[in-house]
């Protein structure tokens, strides 16, 4: 599998026409290479690629690295770099997206003769298209997350704080087998909820408010992330009709998504329904974004997005509305887009909830 991923790495490297890539992002690594570890390296080059990483990962490299031969330095890894002369010249790409500048600069005066060329999600546009594989992992990465979101719901009742909730999530995360948040989790109560990215606060929940909890847990590196909004007891007239329309935007989002069309036409169908509703102005960030070994990576969809939705990328579709000082609500599903659309890989319910 690694394997496949590096050689479809080196076809993109031939067409941008350069002799080697420095892979420096983490995640990146990861995906290429199968390390989970904090410090590491990669070189690719068009026969050959290179893993480098330190002595603490001597060990759990020789477990996980796969496709690439490994390098274990007692050095910092740029100076292991040079020792090796594994960039000797020619059109060196690096992530422009990853690399410091001081990196970058540290590299220009370590590699004489190497002509450093800034290169842009260029393993980011192989990991667009998840394999079966990573479908898998992300499928059980929401089935924890919904697992949690099924038990912090009975915790959930007027006098208890949106913190302690949070807490009660991170905890259960990896009670019920996973390896941790995929992000701080959201716990965000009455006029709170109109915060898209509120962090839990101390405020405790009150009879009649909408709570939204934005949360996922990561399994095998693999990020889930899911919304929902309930209401703690009888939630008032306006709180309902703000449901319904995030709802109704949602379903028409979900029912249009499918390869080939461009990212902003999906969002316009969540937007276009809002704005219909009267709540357009109040939708203020874009429809979704990709998930996988990030919880945001791409596709972006967004109103100004240019790109087009290929088949098996994995992503969220999340309308919301934000009334300052009132209310929030937002609704998130996590979908792969299949040949004929989509399929929904999250399963809570979406009737709103009175607890
Ligand atoms: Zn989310
Ligand atoms: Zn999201």
């Amino acid at each position: 599998m690694t394997l496949t991923r590096l050689a479809r790495l080196r076809e993109k490297l031939r067409a941008k026409g350069l002799d080697a890539l420095l892979v420096t992002s983490l995640p990146n690594i990861r995906y290429l290479t199968g390390f989970t570890g904090s410090n590491a390296l990669v070189v690719v080059l068009p026969r050959k690629a290179y893993f480098l990483t330190d002595q603490r990962y001597r060990q759990q490299s020789k477990e996980q690295v796969r496709g690439a031969q490994r390098i274990v330095s007692r050095t910092t890894l740029f100076d292991a770099l040079r020792e090796h002369r594994l960039l000797r010249g020619g059109r060196v790409g690096f992530e422009a997206e990853h690399l410091s500048y001081a990196s970058y600069r540290l590299l220009r005066r370590l590699l004489h003769g190497v002509n450093l060329r800034p290169v842009h999600e260029c393993v980011e546009e192989i990991a667009l298209r998840k394999d079966d594989a990573e479908i898998a992992l992300l499928g059980m990465a929401i089935r924890v997350t919904e697992q949690v979101f099924d038990r912090v719901l009975s915790l959930m009742r007027p006098g208890v704080r949106e913190l302690e909730i949070a807490a009660e999530i991170t905890y259960l995360h990896r009670r019920l087998g996973a390896e941790g948040d995929a992000f701080e989790p959201i716990v965000a109560s009455g006029e709170r909820g109109a915060l898209p990215h509120a962090r839990p606060s101390s405020r405790k929940m009150r009879n009649g408010d909408l709570v939204t909890l934005d949360f996922g847990c990561t399994v095998a590196g693999y990020c889930a992330d899911l919304t929902r909004t309930v209401a703690i007891g009888r939630a008032s007239r306006r709180a309902r009709e703000v449901y319904r329309a995030v709802l109704a935007a949602q379903t028409e989002a979900l029912a249009a998504a499918r390869p080939g069309m461009l990212a902003r036409d999906l969002d316009h169908v969540a937007r276009s329904r809002l704005e219909r509703e009267g709540f357009g102005r109040y939708f203020s960030h874009s429809l979704g974004h990709g998930i996988g070994l990030r919880i945001h990576e791409r596709p972006r969809v967004a109103p100004r997005s240019r790109e087009r939705l290929e088949p098996g990328s994995v992503l969220t579709v999340e309308p919301g509305v934000y009334l300052p000082g009132e209310l929030g609500v937002r609704i998130e599903d996590d979908v792969v887009l299949t040949n004929g659309g989509c399929r929904v890989l999250t399963s809570a319910p979406k009737e709103l909830m009175v607890l």
